[in-house]
């Protein structure tokens, strides 16, 4: 983050760690101003805190260290794949402050190493809880796997609808974005990677 930033955070009065939600509140009104309504009509007049209520709950993840929740990892000998299927999450588009959301798939072959599997749907949803980009996100979450646990592989699919694309723009309602992140074995074997991709589409014919 730049000086300049951080400075201007600082100046606002922004409690380190948190979401300055007058300065959202502030924000919106202007935006409410801007697109020609009027912010102080009945209906509108709880909107400004209404919706810094609600970044502050959609970009806590700005303010969450994915990290800390894979510290509980614990030693284990199993050196087959585990596999977490359909981890369902919300997250903003960074390009259009709209919603995408869908179901992330997370797999790694672990190396002495493993997380309660309920730390994986954590960790997807403080990285979710950010301005992103759907490529991005995957990325982030299989360099974790193999940083925080040594893992020999990481494999994660993201699967999602992106409002941007479906409200606006192109308009193409139904359209699903899947990327994928193959980190270690799951990179550099075929047949590991065919192993978990079967794992992940297993019994839904994709
Ligand atoms: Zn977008």
């Amino acid at each position: 983050m730049s000086v300049s930033i951080e400075n201007e955070r600082q100046a606002a009065g922004q409690a380190a760690g948190g979401v300055d939600q007058p300065r959202v509140e502030r924000a919106v009104r202007e935006i409410l101003l801007a697109v020609g309504e009027d912010p102080d009509r009945e209906g509108l007049l709880e909107t400004p805190a209404r919706v810094a209520r609600m970044y502050a709950e959609l970009f806590s993840g700005l303010h969450d260290d994915p990290r800390v929740h894979m510290q509980k990892a614990f030693t284990e000998k199993y050196d087959e794949i585990v596999l977490v299927r359909d981890i369902s999450f919300n997250s903003i588009c960074e390009h259009h402050l709209l919603p995408f959301m869908g179901k992330a798939h997370i797999g790694y072959m672990p190396q002495g190493r493993v997380v309660g599997l309920s730390k994986l749907a954590r960790v997807v949803e403080v990285v979710s809880r950010r301005p992103q980009v759907q490529e991005r996100m995957t990325e982030t979450i299989a360099d974790l796997i193999i940083e925080e646990l040594g893992a020999r592989g990481a494999a994660v699919v993201v699967e999602a609808s992106h409002t941007c694309m479906t409200i606006r723009g192109v308009r193409k309602p139904g359209s699903l974005c899947v990327t994928s992140a193959m980190k270690g074995i799951f990179r550099s074997n075929l047949s590991s990677r065919s192993e978990v991709m079967a794992l992940i589409y297993g019994g839904r014919g994709g």
